[in-house]
């Protein structure tokens, strides 16, 4: 019970500083400066070096990173001084917040990225319609498995209802499709390429849960700033989202901030340890994770990458856009048994804490001190069989954040 009270005083801490500076500057300095770090390592009481590794090729000259990372300076369409600040931290451990929490905010089309049709095709003009289909088929006979693991990320975004420039959900619209019947519908898919390739990412909508708010991330993650409907060329949309909504990762400064200050942030993660091999197990489903349960589990040595399946996949909580505080995770014994006891370097869980709400604060600490396990959170591992895939996770390259939204498959 105790534990239960301070785990919701660390909650009610979090929600508090977040929506307290929430309205703040986003040239906030609890920022560090994000090239800094690395340059000016600071040390632990320890005198142990802490420099974030920055690497553009993992996995001894295999997997190549060819996104660029996001940061102040990047390019920006129709800025003279780049990308600006993208980063707002509305939550900081330097202003007395129990973990570092940012918001991102930029526009769709910003350093690497890619174009959906809807991008130049106004559904609406029926002369439009070939270009459209040109479009598709060139998207479709991209979306290849390789190019799949470039691809940082593709959310796939449901558009918000309340900005008028937006088609309503699902393109539902009679006025927009009506004219050419059920031709114009896109193919929202789960499984690709002969059920080989699972997406095991929720899709963004103004419902997907955020652990900061009652309501979902809302209508405001996605704004449109040049609208056709409006007579713009095209259109082009603008994402605010926090870092740590939906599917998404951890990095060590989200709970550590010496970690945070010396620059161990979402471009530090290797995606080395995010590619590979990986088990899909189901936890039994009446407790949370505990040494006990991790145990029994018998989770093999050698084993890098684990995705749990939990009761929070029964219920579907990722789906209910109200945050539950009574979903399962890790207790700080589970977690500190599996860093004991396993080699597992990535630990996934389907719903948007890792940590179970007791022990939200303890057992990602447990993981994230070494700063060698990698926390994936809110995945989707509905109608998928436990066993063995080959897991590609691939997060943005922001610069400066302690969390991402991320784009994760599963193939067989
Ligand atoms: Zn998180
Ligand atoms: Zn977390």
């Amino acid at each position: 019970m105790a534990t239960a009270n301070v785990a919701a005083a660390i909650l009610v801490t979090i929600l508090v500083t977040y929506s307290v500076s929430a309205a703040a500057s986003v040239a906030d300095d609890a920022y560090p400066s994000p090239f800094i770090p690395t340059l000016t390592p600071c040390n632990l009481d320890e005198g142990i070096s802490l420099s974030p590794v920055r690497k553009e090729v993992y996995d001894d000259g295999h997997i190549f990173d060819i996104s660029h990372r996001y940061h102040t300076e990047m390019p920006s369409w129709g800025s003279d001084d780049g990308l600006g600040q993208f980063l707002g931290l509305p939550a900081s451990m330097k202003n007395g917040s129990l973990a570092n929490n940012s918001e991102m905010k930029m526009p769709t089309h910003t350093g690497i990225h890619v174009d959906a049709p809807v991008h130049v095709v106004l559904l609406k003009d029926p002369k439009n319609i070939n270009k459209l289909f040109s479009l598709v088929k060139m998207l479709a006979r991209k979306m290849n498995p390789q190019f799949i693991y470039l691809m940082p990320f593709l959310p796939s975004v449901i558009v918000s209802s309340q900005n008028s420039a937006y088609p309503p959900l699902y393109g539902d619209d009679k006025d927009s499709c009506g004219s050419i019947g059920s031709t114009l519908i896109p193919p929202r898919k789960e499984v690709y390429g002969n059920g080989r390739i699972y997406d095991i990412t929720h899709r963004i909508t103004s419902g997907t849960p955020s652990g900061i708010s009652e309501d979902g991330i809302g209508d405001e993650y996605l704004k449109l700033h040049e609208s056709m409907k409006n007579r713009s060329d095209y259109n082009f949309s603008v994402i605010k989202l926090p870092a740590h909504s939906g599917t998404h990762v951890d990095a060590p400064g989200h709970m550590f901030q010496n970690y945070y200050e010396a620059g161990f942030d979402i471009d530090s993660l290797d995606l080395e340890v995010l590619s590979g091999p990986a088990l899909l197990v189901d936890v039994p489903r009446d407790k949370n994770i505990t040494a006990e349960v991790m145990k029994s589990l018998h989770v093999p040595r050698g084993v890098r990458r684990v995705l749990f399946r939990t009761l929070n996949t029964d219920r579907r909580l990722m789906w209910k856009k109200q945050f539950d505080t009574s979903y399962v995770g890790f207790m700080k014994d589970g977690a500190q048994w599996l860093k004991d006891n396993t080699d597992i370097q990535i630990v996934g869980i389907d719903y948007l804490s890792v940590a179970a709400y007791d022990d939200l604060i303890p057992s990602h600490l447990v993981f994230l001190e070494s700063r060698e396990i990698i926390l994936v959170e809110g995945l989707k591992l509905e109608d998928i069989e436990a066993g063995i895939y080959n897991v590609h996770c691939l997060p943005l390259r922001l610069l400066g954040a302690e969390g991402s939204p991320i784009r994760c498959i599963l193939i067989k």
